[in-house]
C-alpha cells in the first residue's frame, strides 16, 4: 500500500473515538424526514467543517432543508471529479415502540452506535465528510477535484435536496459519485430498482348488505382487481448481458445481504398493496374501495410497459381509475466499472473478500447521478436495523465504512 495510504488509514486509526463521538452527536442533532427540517444536523455538520477549515456553501431552496456542498482542487494536476454523497435527514420514529435506546440518544454500547439514523444514513454520511476532510490535507498530492454533498430530503425523493441540486448546480454532477447508504459491506450497489406509486379507485352505488342482489360492492371488485395485478410481476426484463452476468454472479452475496428469496425479486415487477380502504359500515355493500399499490421496477422494464399492462387489466373493471402519486425509474451503471475494482481492492485489502456489484431493492439519492449519465456506486453498512427499532450501526463497520471510502477516493483521485 502507498504511503498516502497508510498514512490515510493511521489518521482514522488515531481518530477512532473522535469518529465514533461524531456520529453520536450526529444522531443527536435530530432530523426526522417529515418534517424534513435538517436545520440542527447541517449545523453540526458546518461546525466540523468551520473546525476543519474547510470552506462550503449552504444551498437551501427550501430553509429548513440545507445542503452543504464543499469542493477542493487537487494540486498534482488535471484529473477527474468525485462526488461524494450523503443524506442528513432520517426516517421518522412513530411512538418509540420496540425501541429499548434512546432513537436519539446517539448511545455508544456493546460495540455499536445506537439511534435513528445510525445506519441510514449518518454512519455513510459521516464517512463522506471524514473523507473529504482527511483528502483535503493531502489534496497537493491529488488530481483533479473532490466534492462533498451532505444534503437534506432524501426520503421524500429530494425535491430539496439532492433532486434540485442536480438539476440546478451542474457543478455538482462530476465524474463518479460514492456513497454510502446501508448496502451491506459484502455487496457494492451499481444500480437499484424504480418505483411506481399508484392509486386505484372502485366506485359502485352500493346499497345494502343484505340486498346483495341489488348492489355492486366496490370492495369485492377491488380485491379481484388485486388478484389480477398480481400478474405485473410475469412481465419479462430484458437484460444487457453484463447485467445478467453481474445479477448471477452475486446471488450468494444478495441472499446473504437481502434476506432469502431476495435475488429472484432484483429482475422482477414487484406488487405491494399499502393500503387497502373500503367501506363504512358493515351491513352496507361498499361503494368505494382505494388501492395504494406500490409497485417497483426493475432494471429493463419502464413505467410505459407497466401502465399499459394495467390498462389491458382495467378494460375489465369500469368501475375502477388509476392515478399516479409517484414514480422514478430504475437505475443503473457500469457494473465492473473503475470505482467498483477500486472498491473491491481496499475492501479485498481491508477485510480479505471481494464484494460483488449488485442491483438494489430499494432506492437512493444515487439514481440522480446515474438520471445523468454519471456512475454512481453505494458502499455501507449492513442494511439489517434500518428503519426499525434500535437502529445501529456496528463500530467496527463503521470504522470499514470511513477507511473503504478514504481509501477509494485516495486511489480515484492519485490516478490521471
Ligand atoms: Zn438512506
Amino acid at each position: 500500500m502507498s504511503e498516502d495510504k497508510e498514512t490515510l488509514l493511521a489518521w482514522i486509526e488515531r481518530d477512532r473515538d473522535d469518529l465514533i463521538q461524531f456520529l453520536s452527536r450526529f444522531i443527536r442533532a435530530k432530523s426526522p424526514n417529515p418534517p424534513g427540517d435538517t436545520l440542527a444536523a447541517a449545523e453540526f455538520v458546518r461546525s466540523f467543517l468551520d473546525g476543519q477549515g474547510l470552506t462550503y456553501r449552504v444551498i437551501a431552496p427550501q430553509p429548513t432543508m440545507p445542503n452543504l456542498v464543499a469542493t477542493f482542487e487537487g494540486a498534482a494536476g488535471p484529473g477527474r471529479h468525485l462526488v461524494l454523497n450523503g443524506h442528513m435527514d432520517v426516517f421518522p420514529v412513530s411512538d418509540g415502540e420496540g425501541w429499548t435506546r434512546d432513537p436519539w440518544g446517539g448511545e455508544v454500547a456493546d460495540g455499536r452506535v445506537y439511534g435513528r439514523g445510525a445506519c441510514d444514513m449518518k454512519c455513510g454520511t459521516t464517512a463522506s465528510i471524514f473523507t473529504f476532510a482527511y483528502l483535503a490535507k493531502l489534496h497537493d498530492r491529488l488530481k483533479g477535484r473532490l466534492t462533498l454533498t451532505a444534503v437534506s430530503d432524501e426520503e421524500t425523493f429530494g425535491a430539496w435536496g439532492s433532486r434540485y441540486l442536480m438539476q440546478h448546480h451542474p457543478e455538482v454532477h462530476g465524474d463518479c459519485c460514492l456513497n454510502g447508504e446501508p448496502s451491506s459491506p459484502h455487496t457494492i450497489r451499481f444500480g437499484e430498482k424504480g418505483l411506481l406509486w399508484l392509486k386505484f379507485t372502485v366506485r359502485t352505488k352500493g346499497g345494502h348488505g343484505a340486498y346483495t342482489h341489488r348492489a355492486v360492492s366496490a370492495t369485492k371488485i377491488a380485491s379481484r382487481l388485486m388478484i389480477d395485478l398480481e400478474s405485473l410481476g410475469d412481465i419479462a426484463a430484458p437484460l444487457p448481458a453484463n447485467l445478467i452476468k453481474a445479477i448471477d454472479g452475486a446471488h450468494d452475496a444478495i441472499e446473504q445481504g437481502l434476506g432469502q428469496g431476495a435475488a429472484a425479486i432484483v429482475p422482477k415487477v414487484t406488487v405491494n398493496f399499502g393500503v387497502v380502504r373500503g367501506g363504512i359500515k358493515i351491513n352496507m355493500v361498499p361503494a368505494d374501495c382505494t388501492i395504494e399499490c406500490d409497485i417497483r421496477l426493475p432494471v429493463g422494464v419502464d413505467k410505459a410497459r407497466v401502465m399499459a399492462a394495467i390498462g389491458q387489466i382495467l378494460a375489465r373493471y369500469p368501475e375502477a381509475k388509476v392515478e399516479e402519486i409517484n414514480s422514478t425509474p430504475s437505475s443503473w451503471c457500469e457494473p465492473y466499472g473503475e470505482m467498483v475494482e477500486i472498491l473491491r481492492a481496499n475492501v479485498e485489502r481491508l477485510k480479505g473478500f471481494k464484494p460483488p456489484s449488485i442491483i438494489s431493492l430499494g432506492g437512493t439519492d444515487t439514481r440522480l447521478w446515474r438520471y445523468a449519465n454519471v456512475p454512481a456506486y453505494v458502499y455501507g453498512p449492513s442494511p439489517a436495523s434500518m428503519g426499525g427499532p434500535d437502529e445501529h450501526v456496528e463500530i467496527d463497520e463503521f470504522l470499514h465504512v470511513v477507511r473503504t471510502h478514504v481509501l477509494s477516493a485516495y486511489d480515484y483521485l492519485s490516478r490521471a
